[in-house]
């Protein structure tokens, strides 16, 4: 027999078909019925909040982590952080980082830029501030789908192994198409797990950019 350690030692991902869900702008009244879903099926998701929206949700911030959710820094207000001088794209960091902390008692360990924008002086303003920044494989556009069936579809379409899924639960068509997503994804054999899951023993450089656009 095989020493058990070598089994453990193998990430989770690499024994199992896995795919991370990942919802952006909460939270938001909608994230409790998400998070009851999510329970459900025994998925995992990354959530990427915004600072200002933490503050006024904590009992909802709670919950994520008391699930086994993961919680990323999304900025305190949404800007593209490619248009804002070094102090402020610090700012916008900082600060969301430090609403976090004071919520769930966590530093986030990854952050998302706004609609994906980014360049090389954020890079360097995020390597500074210990942060990867996590992209997506598959954009549902969910946002402007605003459609609960369309929804479904896209997020079917996009599903693959180690993928990593942009959502939205601010979108209450998104929230609802989850059961039906989940329900589908879960018999096609995917394990819904967080991002530091999938990346299991890889280790993001501060300020990297993962997964790489194509
Ligand atoms: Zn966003």
């Amino acid at each position: 027999m095989p020493p058990a350690t070598a089994q453990a030692a193998k990430p989770y991902c690499e024994r199992y078909k896995c795919i991370a869900l990942t919802f952006d702008d909460g939270p938001w009244p909608y994230t409790p019925e998400l998070l009851d879903t999510l329970k459900k099926y025994q998925a995992k998701a990354t959530f990427f909040v915004l600072g200002r929206k933490v503050a006024n949700r904590p009992e909802m911030m709670q919950r994520m982590v008391k699930e086994g959710h993961e919680v990323g820094n999304h900025t305190w207000d949404h800007p593209s952080l490619t248009t804002l001088s070094d102090e402020e794209i610090v700012a916008e960091i900082t600060s969301t980082q430090e609403v976090i902390h004071e919520t769930i008692g966590l530093w986030p360990t990854m952050m998302r830029p706004p609609s994906g924008a980014t360049n090389a002086r954020v890079g360097a303003r995020m390597a500074e501030l210990g942060l990867p920044q996590i992209m997506w494989t598959g954009s549902t556009l969910d946002w402007q789908a605003r459609n609960q069936k369309i929804i479904t579809a896209r997020t079917l379409k996009l599903a693959k192994r180690n993928g990593v899924i942009l959502l939205h639960d601010i979108v209450p068509e998104t929230v609802k198409s989850m059961p039906a997503v989940l329900k589908t994804l879960k018999k096609r054999g995917y394990k819904f797990v967080t991002i530091s899951t999938l990346l299991g023993n890889r280790k993001l450089a501060p300020g990297e950019v993962w997964p790489k656009k194509k």
